[in-house]
This record gives structure tokens, C-alpha cells and sequence, in this order.
């Protein structure tokens, strides 16, 4: 087996992997650096430009794993995508969403090579769109025509309870066999019960490592996070400051507001408005829609009935008051600019009343990291056109977190029992942690981290 890291970045980065096994070619994900500009922020797929394809698989629709995708198939226009169904129902929203998004960081910063692709060639590429349901196995090699009576490998997804949709994938031949974690939660979220991995075992695994930089402080549990935040909103409420809450539109929206509507049917927190951006309303309707067929918790509970939404376009947003309370989920997660959160932000971080609470990852170097890390009264670097602000608001961080603990990951690669481990999906700290905890734990596994474009022979 051959498998090369096409991140073009030692970070979490773009996630996207090229394996070679047997004799057939497969690209796991294909994603887009969140940190990087225009065409830095690709996979390095000019790598693997002479591999002959046989399909695209895709672990979810988070942007670092699937927002390259029209490029990557320009490159492979005979590929086929696999993914699970109900990544089907979000995939074509986020790469329409990111021309949007793209365009507009044209205009206004402008990076010119963007948008990288168009609205049509989103469009155009629908038709290689298959969805398949967890735990089935699916002959990849079988779809590519000119490997017709072959033995071909297999893929199976599995459930990984990190956002709808999201799964690790099993690559299957005849000799061996490659494992891929994607980004996985292990624990039950307030909406998604936890990932669904136990029997797996492979002679490879490529691990994301995003918590391997933290580990858990003794007595913490979710629930006790939970009650936290309520509290922490309640005071804010009560002294009619508002609270911005940064979150991604896929999977962390609707995670908080799951958790806000079971805060108000406690009685925990009164109902009233609560604002959110187009895109978060249009996923949260598809988390309804497709509850039934999700493995979930609280099945019966419909976010657009349980809660009041209200969806907010930019221009309303600058006009609205700060005060009476007001509880805002918008985007972004790291508060990139060009987003809801970043805008809202610049008018509330020199307010004492107002309160931004973090629910998720925030890489440091972004302006939603910067802002997390400033202390009360410090003036601070916040982005290119947001500049220096000082910060009087009130931060929280909560840790709600999509992502396995470190010591969860550890555990996991003692299950799966492979010959080697490539860690990837981490910042150098953390993989460095992983590697060192590994070669003590299990002193016979070859681990590795594939530098940017590395190829690795197993
Ligand atoms: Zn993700
Ligand atoms: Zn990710």
C-alpha cells in the first residue's frame, strides 16, 4: 500500500489522502486550508496529477475535507464520489456556499484567482454524487469503467459522530487493509450519539489528532460544561448585555441550538429569539428532516419548532441594537473575516456588557484564536480589516467539543491493532504527543507524520 498526504500545510489543514492499494487509486477527502489563501489553500493534487483515479471518498462536509472537491475532480473527471447519504443532502450546499464565500473575499480582499470554482461546475459534477448508507460494503474500483472484471478493493463507511453525515472509512483488498478516522467524537454530543467503531481493525490507520495539545482537567464532564453555559448566559441576559456565539454552520449549530432548546424546556433559559446565519438555518433543517435516520438522541426534538429562529442577512445584522439580551449562533467558528461572527464581534469586544462564548476549536492564529487568548483591558491584533481592538467584552470557552480525546485516540489504535499509524489533522504539538504516547504504549506499531506531500510505503 502507498498512501501520500496531499496537506499542503503540517497543521490540521486540507485534509486530503491518496492511497494506492493493490493496484487501485483512491482519494480520501479533499479539502481546503482554512488558513491559507487562493490556491495555497489546495491539496497538492499536481502530486498524484499522472494517478490513474478510480474514485473520491469522502468522510464529511466540514470545508478542510471537502472544499476543494470541483478542483480536485478537474483532475479526475471519471471519479466517482462516495459518500454517505446523508452527506449527499449537505455536500452540493457547502461548495455553492464556498463560491459564495469565495467571490466575496474577491471583491472585497481581493484575491483575485477566486472564486477557485463556479456555481456551474458545482452543478456539473452532481451527476458522480453516489450516497450509500453506513456499514454496507461498496466495490470503489468496480465504478471506474476500465476496471471491469477485477477484483476490485472495498469501502465501507462508518459512523463517527462528529457532524451529520461524518464517518471514518475502511478500505478493504485482498491483503490488506487501511482504516482512516476522519474527524470522529466518541462521546454522545447533545444531537449525535458518538461514533460507531467498535469492531474495527486494520493493518493501517491514518488518525486526526486535533486534541492530542489538550487533555481533559480532572472532573470534567460535558454535562458539568453545560450547566456552566447556562448559568453564563443567564448573567449576561440578566445585565440585557447579548451573547455571540461563533460556531461553524454544519454540525456545531446545530449542536447549540439542541442544547439551548433543552435549556429552555428545563427552564433554564427563557424562550426568545434566537438569530442565526441563512446557511445554519438550512442545515438545521436538514438535521430535522433527516432525524428519523440519524443516530441521534432526542429524535422527537425539531430544532425549527423548539426554538424561535430568526435568520439574519449581513446588512440587518449592522442595524441591530446590542442589547435586551439578544443570543446570536452565527459563522464563522474561528471568526475568518467575511463572516457574521467576525463583523459582529469588531462592535462587541470593547463592551463589558457583551459576551462571546466559544464552543469549538479556534486555531490560534485566526481572529476567533487571537480573541479567545486576549486578557481583559489587552489590546490586541484581531484581523487584517477588524486591526487592533481592546478587549472589555466577556470571554468564555466551553469545551463542547466534535473531537475524540487524546486518551480516546490512544485507546482506539490499541483496538484497531495496525503495523502502522500516520498521524495527520493536528498541529505539530499535538501529533508530536500522539507519537511520543504511542511508541510507549505500543513500542511495535511504526507511527509516522507524513510531511506535506510525503509518500508512505507500508
Ligand atoms: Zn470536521
Ligand atoms: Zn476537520
Amino acid at each position: 500500500m502507498r498512501i501520500t498526504n496531499l496537506n499542503p500545510d503540517t497543521d490540521i489543514g486540507a485534509s486530503s489522502w491518496f492511497v494506492d492499494l493493490e493496484g487501485h487509486r483512491i482519494l480520501m477527502d479533499a479539502g481546503t486550508h482554512p488558513k491559507r489563501e487562493g490556491i495555497e489553500s489546495l491539496p497538492l493534487y499536481p502530486l498524484i496529477q499522472k494517478e490513474e483515479l478510480d474514485a473520491i471518498a469522502l468522510s464529511h462536509c466540514h470545508h478542510d475535507h471537502v472544499g476543494s472537491l470541483p478542483v480536485a475532480i478537474r483532475y479526475f473527471p471519471k471519479a466517482h464520489v462516495l459518500m454517505p447519504d446523508l452527506s449527499y443532502f449537505l455536500v452540493e450546499r457547502v461548495l455553492h456556499n464556498s463560491v459564495n464565500v469565495m467571490t466575496r473575499q474577491r471583491d472585497e480582499i481581493g484575491i483575485k484567482e477566486y472564486p477557485l470554482y463556479t456555481h456551474d461546475e458545482v452543478d456539473g459534477i452532481e451527476p458522480l454524487f453516489q450516497g450509500f448508507q453506513y456499514n454496507r460494503e461498496i466495490e470503489w474500483a468496480a465504478y471506474h469503467k476500465t476496471r471491469t472484471g477485477v477484483v476490485s478493493p472495498t469501502l465501507e463507511f462508518y459512523d463517527a459522530g462528529h457532524a451529520l453525515g461524518s464517518a471514518g472509512i475502511m478500505l478493504r483488498g485482498q491483503k490488506e487493509t487501511l482504516f482512516y478516522t476522519g474527524d470522529v467524537s466518541f462521546r454522545d454530543q447533545t444531537i449525535l450519539k458518538g461514533a460507531r467503531f467498535e469492531d474495527i481493525k486494520a493493518d493501517v490507520l491514518i488518525t486526526e489528532t486535533t486534541r492530542g495539545n489538550r487533555g481533559l482537567p480532572s472532573g470534567f464532564t460535558r454535562e458539568g460544561e453545560i450547566e456552566r453555559l447556562g448559568q453564563a448566559l443567564d448573567h449576561v441576559i440578566k445585565r440585557k448585555g447579548c451573547v455571540l456565539i461563533p460556531v461553524f454552520a454544519l454540525g456545531r449549530t446545530q449542536e447549540i441550538l439542541a442544547l439551548l432548546a433543552l435549556l429552555v424546556r428545563a427552564g433554564k433559559l427563557p424562550r426568545q429569539p434566537i438569530y442565526i446565519g441563512g446557511l445554519g438555518r438550512v442545515f438545521t433543517e436538514i438535521y430535522d428532516l433527516q432525524a428519523h435516520r440519524t443516530h441521534r438522541q432526542h429524535s422527537n426534538l425539531r430544532l425549527t419548532e423548539a426554538l424561535n429562529l430568526i435568520v439574519l442577512d449581513k446588512g440587518q445584522l449592522d442595524q441591530m441594537k446590542l442589547t435586551g439580551g439578544r443570543i446570536f449562533v452565527l459563522t464563522a467558528g474561528m471568526m475568518s473575516e467575511n463572516t457574521a461572527a467576525h463583523d459582529l464581534a469588531l462592535r462587541m469586544v470593547g463592551d463589558e456588557k457583551q459576551a462571546i462564548f466559544f464552543v469549538g476549536y479556534a486555531d490560534p492564529d485566526t481572529p476567533g484564536g487571537r480573541l479567545k487568548a486576549a486578557q481583559p483591558g489587552e489590546t490586541f491584533f484581531f484581523s487584517p480589516t477588524g486591526g487592533q481592538l481592546t478587549r472589555r467584552c466577556e470571554i468564555q470557552d466551553f469545551d463542547l467539543t466534535a473531537h475524540a480525546n487524546r486518551d480516546e485516540l490512544i485507546e482506539f489504535v490499541g483496538q484497531v491493532s495496525p503495523h502502522t499509524v500516520l498521524l495527520g489533522h493536528g498541529q505539530d504539538d499535538s501529533r508530536r504527543w500522539f507519537e511520543e504516547q504511542l511508541l510507549v504504549r505500543y513500542p511495535k506499531i511504526r507511527v509516522v507524520q507524513p510531511v506535506p506531500g510525503q509518500s508512505v510505503q507500508t
